[in-house]
């Protein structure tokens, strides 16, 4: 029903702890009204009580939606009451602003659970004439109970507390949802999903970084799949996939201080400054992925692959400086493929 096990558990959490908190204002508000004697207000608790217990048993069978609404409207029906009851000086008023986060809330779920966008705006402007018409009864109308100043000092404190802390946590969480969903789109916009490499994109933007700080020493080297399409033709393309991968690994194990990336296809870009010669490390590349043996299902086979190297140039774009090493790796490709052309 929902995107992932971590969406549904915050969604139960979360209404869970909507609900539950009913239920504890419930309590505080039954002793008020028997200590205070406010029968109209201990009458609508225990009407409260069986709702706000009916609805957990809704949490807990998963009716988000169903029981965000029966929330919404038992706190906005109860500050009514509380209104009636005792004016506005108690601040029964405050759920008001408050149930702006339940609204909000309400819309979430629409869109995670019917894929449907909540009239959020025609909402808002409905509780804010209810929130309005209150005060306006509020101004004309005495309240039922003649509270003392105590109670009313109590109140003020219980129910800003209440309000202050659902929306705190409200905000709070979806501060963090707002923050891991965009660290979650950022990794998937800058790595490769087959080989868990980066992507051109964020190869690029490492480029561009790299300019300037000490860049003479660091080279670029091309690495290509020889005959990569055979792999294909012969053992199907999840073998292709395969090997992508395993090359990757090799890359990743030999290559631990370079920027590696998948380019695209079965083309590789490894960049880095590593005091280690270029050399070296390129013919490493290509010996390990030439000793490595592939096994795939019942396949075992070889793969070989042909690098071309060269070096940072001041004088050249990183585009120019990329298609330097791709025409080092045509040579190689042209000239037997499996070697490292600097
Ligand atoms: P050469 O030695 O000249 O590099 O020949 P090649 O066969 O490796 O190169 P060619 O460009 O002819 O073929 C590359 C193939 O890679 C074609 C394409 O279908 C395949 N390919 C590209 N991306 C993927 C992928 O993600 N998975 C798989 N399995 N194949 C892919
Ligand atoms: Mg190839
Ligand atoms: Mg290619």
């Amino acid at each position: 029903m929902f995107g992932s096990v971590k969406d549904t558990a915050l969604i139960k959490n979360l209404t869970l702890f909507f609900g539950g908190f009913l239920l504890f204002t419930d309590v505080f508000f039954l002793i008020m009204g028997i200590i205070y004697d406010m029968p109209v207000m201990r009458y609508v608790i225990y009407v409260k009580l069986v709702i706000n217990t009916t609805n957990i048993f809704l949490i807990l069978k998963e009716h988000y939606l169903l029981s965000t609404g029966i929330i919404y409207g038992v706190i906005l029906g109860f500050m009514v009451v509380g209104v009636i009851c005792t004016g506005t000086t108690p601040a029964f008023q405050l759920y008001a602003p408050g149930m702006l986060v339940c609204i909000s809330y309400n819309g979430y779920l629409h869109k995670r659970i019917l894929k449907k966008e909540l009239p959020l705006v025609m909402l808002i402007a409905v509780h804010i004439l209810c929130y309005i018409v209150m005060y306006i009864y509020a101004g004309l109308a005495e309240p039922l109970y003649d509270i003392p100043k105590s109670a009313v000092i109590i109140f003020v404190i219980f129910n800003s507390m209440a309000t202050f802390s659902i929306v705190t946590i409200y905000v709070l969480l979806f501060h963090n949802v707002a923050i891991s969903s965009e660290e979650k789109l950022e990794r998937t916009a800058l790595v490769d999903n087959l080989t868990g490499l980066c992507n051109r994109h964020y190869l690029l933007a490492a480029m561009d970084s790299l300019q300037g700080v000490s860049p003479e020493n660091t080279w670029l080297a091309i690495l290509d799949i020889d005959d990569f399409k055979k792999i294909n033709d012969t053992y199907g393309h999840n073998c292709g996939d395969y090997t992508l991968q395993t090359v990757a690994d090799i890359l990743k194990q030999t290559c631990r201080d370079c920027i590696i990336c998948r380019w695209g296809g079965e083309e590789f870009i490894i960049v880095s400054n590593s005091p280690e010669c270029e050399t070296d490390i390129a013919e490493q590349l290509r010996k390990n992925i030439a000793a490595e043996s592939f096994r795939f299902e019942k396949y075992s086979f070889k793969v070989t692959v042909t690098i071309g190297v060269s070096f940072y140039d001041s004088t050249l774009t990183n585009d120019q400086w990329i298609s330097k090493s791709d025409e080092k790796l045509y040579f190689g490709k042209k000239n037997g493929k499996n070697r490292v052309v600097i």
